[in-house]
C-alpha cells in the first residue's frame, strides 16, 4: 500500500503483518461463520424498515449532522418512489476474544468466548490482504513445521474466501442489474493508499468475468462526472450505465467535505443503480443499533427466537446515555462508577473515535448536560487474551531479523458476509472468508491502514487439547 508517511504516490510500503498466524478455538471461530447468516439477514430487516431507522435514531439525529443527512436521503428516496428495489450490502462483523474478569478468584480464569465488536456495513477492506497472509502463513508453516498437526490441540488452518466473497458479491449485484453493457462503478478516496486492494478485487472479477469492466472514480470527481438518465439510469460521463456502485468511501463526515458532496449521494440513491451498500443499510451499521440490538429479546423483533439467542450469545453487555431517561441515567451512572471496564463509542465509524479508562471519567463530566451526550453509548470492555506473536511493521525497513521481538499481541478477528435482495425477499445470503488483524496489547485502536495493526491469519486449535500457553500470555495480571 501507500505509506500516509511518504508523498509520492508511487512509492508504496508492504502492509504490517504478523509473523505467525493466530490461534483461534475452533468452536469460537465456526460459531462467527455460522452467525453471519443471521447477521446478514438481520441488517436486511432494519435497512427494510425506515420508521424503525427513525424511532430508533431520534435522539441522535438533533445532534449528529452525518446520521441525519443519511437517513434524510433514505426518507427522501422513498418518499419519491424507490428506483431500484434490489438492495445489497457486502458487510464484515468483527469480534474479539474474550476471557471474562472472574472477581473472586483471580488464578482461575475463565473459558474464552466470543465478542462481537461491531458490524461493518460499507467499505469492509482489507480482504486481499488477508488472503495474502493466510497463504504466506501456510506457506511459511509447511515450509518450516511450525505448528503442524502432530501439536496437541493445533486443528487446521481454515480457507480465506474473503477475496472470493467480494467479487463474487459484486458479480451477483451486477447480474441481478440485468444489463451486460453496464459497469462497476468503485467509490474511492481522493488518495487510495490501500488501492492495490482495488485493483485486486478488480482482477479477481476478470478472472471468472473478463467482460465486466470496473471503474475507479474518486468521490470529489463524482458531481461532474454522473448524472440521471431518462429512466433514473446512473451515467458516469454521459455514456457508461452503471450497474452497481460500490462505496470504498463515503463512511466519514470528513469524506463530505467538498461542493455537492451530499448532493451527489442522493443522487446515486436516487438512481436504478444497485448500491453497495444501499443508504438503509448504511444507517443499519451505525453503533446506536448495537445498543438498541445486543439482548434475545431485542433481536426477536427481526429474528425467530432461536437464531436471535444464537446472534446474543457473542453480544456484549451495552448501555444507552441519553440524558432524561431512566435507563440513559443509569448508563451514565454506570461509566462514571466502572469507566475501567467499558469503553465510550461516539456514532463514528473507520478507528481513532473511542475513549477508554479514566478519560471516559472525564468525558462523562464534560457532556453530562449537553445535548451531545445522546450520540454516545457505552459498551463493555472486551478483555481479549494476548497471543504471543511478531509484528513486522513498514515504519522499521531494513530491521535486523534478529531483533524481532515476541510481543503481545491482542487480535480481532472479521467475518465477511454479503446480501443481496429484492426489497424483503433474499436473493444472496452468504458468508466466507476472514480478517484478522493484530495490534499490541495496550494499543486502543484498531486499524492498519491508519498504523495501528498488521494482518493475520488463522490457526484454529482444540481449547481443551491445546498447550494453551504455547499461544498465549497467560499470566493473570497482563
Ligand atoms: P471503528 O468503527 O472505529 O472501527 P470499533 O468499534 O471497531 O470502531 O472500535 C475500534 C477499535 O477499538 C476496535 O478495532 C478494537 O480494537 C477496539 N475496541 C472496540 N470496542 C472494544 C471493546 N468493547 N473492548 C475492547 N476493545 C474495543
Ligand atoms: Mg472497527
Amino acid at each position: 500500500m501507500r505509506s500516509s508517511k511518504i508523498a509520492s504516490d508511487n512509492c508504496v510500503v508492504h502492509v504490517p503483518f504478523t509473523l505467525f498466524p493466530s490461534p483461534y478455538p475452533k468452536h469460537l471461530y465456526d460459531t462467527c461463520l455460522d452467525i453471519q447468516p443471521i447477521i446478514n439477514k438481520l441488517m436486511l430487516k432494519m435497512a427494510n424498515d425506515t420508521s424503525f431507522l427513525e424511532t430508533s435514531l431520534e435522539n441522535v439525529i438533533p445532534v449528529d449532522e452525518f446520521t441525519r443527512n443519511l437517513l434524510n436521503i433514505q426518507q427522501t428516496v422513498i418518499k419519491e418512489g424507490i428506483a431500484q428495489p434490489i438492495l445489497s450490502c457486502i458487510n464484515r462483523s468483527d469480534y474479539m476474544l474474550d476471557r471474562p474478569v472472574c472477581k473472586n478468584d483471580v488464578q482461575q480464569p475463565q473459558e474464552l468466548r466470543m465478542r462481537q465488536v461491531e458490524v461493518n456495513a460499507i467499505a469492509s477492506a482489507l480482504s486481499t490482504h488477508s488472503r495474502g497472509v493466510t497463504q504466506m502463513h501456510n506457506y511459511l508453516n509447511k515450509k518450516y513445521s511450525w505448528l503442524n498437526e502432530k501439536l496437541p490441540g493445533v486443528v487446521e488452518f481454515p480457507r480465506n474466501d474473503s477475496l472470493k466473497l467480494i467479487a463474487d458479491s459484486l458479480i451477483k449485484a451486477y447480474d441481478a442489474y440485468g444489463n451486460p453493457s453496464a459497469i462497476i462503478l468503485l467509490i474511492m478516496e481522493d488518495r487510495s493508499l490501500n488501492f492495490s486492494e482495488h485493483l485486486q478485487i478488480e482482477l479477481e472479477i476478470c478472472k471468472t468475468r473478463p467482460n465486466i469492466r470496473l471503474m475507479r472514480q474518486r468521490f470529489a470527481d463524482l458531481p461532474e462526472a454522473i448524472e440521471l438518465g431518462p429512466n433514473k439510469e446512473l451515467l458516469l460521463k454521459k455514456s457508461d450505465e452503471i450497474a452497481v456502485v460500490y462505496f470504498r468511501f463515503g463512511y466519514d463526515p470528513s469524506n463530505y467535505n467538498f461542493d455537492q458532496a451530499w448532493q451527489c449521494r442522493l443522487t446515486i440513491e436516487r438512481s436504478r443503480a444497485i448500491k453497495c451498500p444501499s443508504i438503509g443499510f448504511h444507517v443499519s451499521g451505525i453503533k446506536k443499533f448495537q445498543q438498541l440490538l445486543h439482548s434475545q429479546q431485542q433481536l426477536e423483533r427481526f429474528l425467530t427466537s432461536s437464531e436471535a439467542q444464537q446472534l446474543s450469545r457473542v453480544l456484549s453487555q451495552f448501555w444507552s446515555l441519553d440524558a432524561g431517561s431512566d435507563e440513559g441515567e443509569l448508563g451514565y451512572q454506570y461509566g462514571l462508577e466502572n469507566y475501567q471496564s467499558v469503553v465510550l463509542k461516539p456514532q463514528r465509524e473507520g478507528g481513532g473515535h473511542n475513549t477508554y479508562g479514566r478519560d471516559i471519567k472525564q468525558l462523562l463530566d464534560q457532556i453530562r448536560n449537553s445535548p451531545e451526550r445522546q450520540q454516545y453509548i457505552l459498551m463493555e470492555l472486551i478483555n481479549s487474551p494476548r497471543e504471543k506473536n511478531v509484528l513486522l511493521h513498514p515504519d522499521n525497513p531494513g530491521q535486523d531479523p534478529s531483533s524481532l521481538k515476541i510481543e503481545p499481541l491482542i487480535s480481532e478477528l472479521g467475518i465477511y458476509g454479503n446480501i443481496l435482495a429484492e426489497a424483503q425477499v433474499e436473493l444472496d445470503n452468504s458468508a466466507a472468508g476472514y480478517l484478522v488483524r493484530s495490534k499490541l496489547a495496550g494499543v486502543n485502536e484498531g486499524g492498519v491502514v491508519s498504523g495501528y495493526a498488521g494482518i493475520s491469519s488463522v490457526v484454529l486449535i482444540d481449547e481443551v487439547e491445546a498447550d494453551l500457553s504455547l499461544f498465549y500470555n497467560l499470566g493473570y495480571d497482563e
